[in-house]
């Protein structure tokens, strides 16, 4: 029996793998990596061989609902109980290789399956959705109107819905739930490069010495990546790797050094980093002076007594001195960071202060170096490259700045244009809740799981005027609340393209038909933005359409002083969209007149040798002092080609600062984060019986000396309580979780056991720059149930 092979890309993390979907004739799906793919070379984790187990159709949203109000009771009661199910904690070892799966759907991908009692056609959904919006914005102005949207989402999804926000409605008010999850990163290289440019790419992580993973447990979250990086090291077991994470985390399995920071000890670590290379042989004087500024001042904010690193970092002396020396010695350094980082009170410091050491010693930009945010999301990436949040315009274009104002403005031929950045995550439900925001569309995410303060943001949602969710299933924590549900094409059923950690942009491709009546997101905002008035600015036919208006935009009066471009790709036909290969931006410079490098869907090939990714300016590529390095590989500012208007990068001062938390009524610190083999809110990798083996209930790693203190036995229940609310959980005591803290992972919801929203405890703490919460550093206390 053949079977039709799709290339795709993997719905989860931000290693962006490639997939390989086949269909047989009998309708069964499998999934392997894709050889072929940069990204991967082929190797999937658990949750991306498990695709094939989360496709079928059961609690999907098929059809367009329209709700006359919410459901009434939304507010959970907290402690009310626990509905966790049997405890089954099993082997917790890191994702090896996994082999292929196949899986035959339980629930007929079949129309009129999921049909809900609000069901309505899609002309009366979309004509509310319209009416509702214009009458808000016609009485109360554009910013009484928000869309929070989702590092899920394709760029091309992405792209209508900040064009019609940002352009023809002329509010910012659009954010994503990527504020969660990267924004720190955003703003930290923005502070210092003049844009926001990942400088590494996955090659760095094979070639470097010294791989510093700091707020990164990769073992569990970049499960792909962390395999390439033991199996570089198995094959030069000189090179050295160091975990920086409060928790002994299964990425410490491969770790030459754990440092067990204090909770936000980053940037005190890292000053004192800066201050010990200045005075070493390692400070890179020449690439100081020619390409950056500002290092005398971040040196000065530096300088931190060897008493107060130790302090606001909790480690030995001797921890510290080891660490700082073999940085000092190994010329090729990546330091990886992730959410632990970002997800701070004080992220976008700790950024800069990872950056100011590469900057100090000029290990950026050249092979094996450099500081490399690892996104947490598939497509945050190309989220920012569309101008996905709040306070970014799109093709890496600044809301604040008038000039790119006015060009995205004139390129849109749009009638007005955002003047000011929207509202923030965080901001936006605050603006929800106090009636700031009368109309909400949510696409694609479950902010009443994942939000700080979710109860909070819960009864704000509820109150809101008018809420439309589009989503692929029916029954989420968040629809529930929605005046209006829109079915939305899940994984295997859309077009569009992602972009990886890396600067990747891949496709994924549809190779199952919409089940019910769901369509592709960009199609439903292109036809409210119609039904607005909007209609020629948004009568896109498919999403190559999209892409490609979005690559000329991105050349569009971009004399190089704008890293993000992709202008190659302005006159890209749907043929030539639909075999599109894998490429890094920048690529100005594709030569679509000529032969187009492809891939065919189907898994057939051409090997066209032309690169997508040389870079025509202003990335030239300086060799590698020991040589090396392949010639494919793009490497930023290898001459200091910087995007702030001198084209210098800036030093940040950072201040090492304690950010103390806890108190006698909550005198636990709680750190919350992802397990292995579950994704985000679970509507899809929870319906693997395989992904739900690994760990099947929600629970709290306590240290044993605390719960010896506390009376809490192994796998017994405990209540953790902050002044914002509680979570019913089973206790896992393991010495991995360091004194005085506990660990609660993010993924159940209260569909999966009642009181299981971790993020019901997390305060609405922002970073002041980047606006990202700080969910890993929250006063808890913890007692036995
Ligand atoms: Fe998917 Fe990430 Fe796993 Fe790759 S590492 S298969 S992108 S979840």
């Amino acid at each position: 029996m053949m079977a039709a092979e799709t290339k795709t890309t993997c719905p989860y993390c931000g290693v962006g793998c490639g997939v390989i979907a086949s269909v047989a004739d009998d309708g069964g799906v499998s999934v392997r990596g894709d050889p072929d793919h940069p990204a991967n070379f082929g190797r999937l984790c658990s949750k991306g061989s498990a695709l094939a187990e989360t496709i079928d159709l059961d609690g999907r949203l098929l059809f367009p609902e329209i709700r006359p109000s919410p459901l009434p009771s939304p507010r959970k009661e907290r402690g009310e109980g626990y509905s966790g199910v049997t405890t089954h904690i099993s082997s917790l070892a890191p994702g090896s290789k996994e082999v292929a799966a196949t899986f035959r759907p339980p629930s007929p991908r079949v129309r009129g399956e999921g049909k809900g009692e609000g069901q309505v056609s899609w002309d009366e959904a979309l004509d509310l959705v319209a009416r509702k919006f214009s009458e808000t914005i016609a009485e109360h102005g554009p910013d009484s109107v928000a869309f929070y949207v989702s590092g899920q989402l394709l760029t091309e999804d992405y792209y209508v819905a900040n064009k019609l926000m940002k352009g023809f409605i002329g509010s910012a008010n659009i954010d994503t739930n990527s504020r969660l999850c990267m924004a720190s990163s955003v703003a930290g290289h923005r502070r210092a490069f003049g844009s926001d440019t990942v400088p590494g790419v996955y090659e760095d992580l094979e070639e470097a010495d010294l791989i510093i993973l700091t707020g990164s447990n990769l073992a569990w979250c970049h499960p792909v990546l962390y395999q390439r990086i033991a199996s570089a090291k198995e094959k030069r077991p000189a090179m050295k790797i160091v975990v920086i994470d409060p928790r002994r985390t299964m990425t410490c399995d491969i770790a030459d050094m754990h440092l067990a920071v204090r909770p936000d000890g980053d940037v005190a670590l890292f000053n004192g980093l800066l201050a010990h290379l200045a005075k070493s042989p390692a400070l890179d004087d020449d690439f100081i002076r020619e390409h950056t500024n500002g290092f005398a001042e971040a040196l000065a904010a530096a300088r931190t007594s060897e008493a107060d690193i130790i302090s606001l970092t909790g480690l030995s002396q001797g921890d510290i001195e080891a660490f700082y020396r073999v940085f000092e010695g190994t010329q090729r350094v990546v330091t990886c960071y992730s959410q632990g980082v970002n997800q701070s009170s004080s992220g976008t410091d700790k950024v800069n202060a990872i950056i100011n050491c590469h900057l100090a010693t000029g290990r950026i930009g050249r092979p094996g170096m450099g500081p490399f945010s690892l996104t947490g999301q598939p497509n945050a990436m190309g989220g920012r490259e569309v101008g996905g949040l709040a306070n970014m315009l799109a093709a890496h274009m600044e809301i604040e700045n008038p000039t790119h104002r006015e060009r995205v403005q004139r390129f849109w031929n749009a009638p007005v244009i955002a003047a000011k950045p929207g509202l923030k995550a965080v901001d936006m439900f605050k603006a929800v809740a106090d009636g700031r925001i009368k109309a909400l569309w949510i696409m694609g995410t479950n902010p009443v799981v994942s939000m700080p303060d979710a109860d909070s943001v819960a009864d704000a949602i509820r109150n809101c005027p008018f809420v439309v969710v589009s989503d692929i299933m029916r029954e989420t924590d968040t629809t529930q609340y929605a005046h209006v549900l829109l079915p939305a094409a899940g994984w295997g059923e859309k077009d569009g393209t992602v972009t990886n950690s890396e600067r990747r942009i891949s496709r994924q491709r549809q190779f199952l038909a919409h089940p019910g009546e769901a369509r592709a997101d960009w199609r439903i905002i292109c036809d409210v933005a119609r039904r607005m008035g909007f209609g020629a600015a948004f009568a896109f036919e498919n999403p190559a359409e999209i892409f490609a208006e979005h690559a000329a935009l991105s050349a569009f009066e971009n004399g190089g002083d704008r890293d993000f471009d992709i202008g190659g790709y302005a006159g890209i036909s749907p043929t030539d969209y639909d075999v599109l290969k894998p490429f890094q931006w920048p690529a100005p410079s594709f030569p679509l007149a000529g032969k187009v490098p492809a891939e065919r869907a189907d898994g057939g090939g051409d090997d066209c040798a032309l690169s997508f990714t040389t870079p025509t300016r202003p990335l030239a590529r300086t060799p590698s002092p020991q040589g090396g390095g392949k010639a494919s590989a793009i490497r930023f500012f290898a001459n200091g080609n910087f995007y702030h208007p001198d084209r210098k990068a800036r030093f940040i001062a950072v201040e090492s600062m304690a950010t103390e938390r806890v108190n006698l009524a909550y005198p636990s610190v709680l750190n919350t984060g992802r397990i292995r083999d579950q994704w985000h809110t679970m509507t899809r990798t929870g319906k693997s019986a395989r992904l739900s083996s690994h760990l099947a209930e929600p629970f709290a790693e306590i240290n044993p000396d605390d719960a010896a203190a506390l009376g809490i036995a192994d796998a017994t229940l405990v209540q953790i309580t902050s002044p914002h609310g509680k979570v019913l959980v089973r206790a896992l005591i393991t010495s991995r979780q360091p004194r005085g803290s506990v660990f609660v992972p993010i993924h159940w919801t209260d569909q999966y056991a009642s009181n299981g929203r971790v993020d019901a405890l997390v305060p609405p703490v922002t970073d002041p720059v980047s606006g990202q919460p700080a969910l890993k550093n929250v006063a808890v206390s913890v007692e036995p149930y």
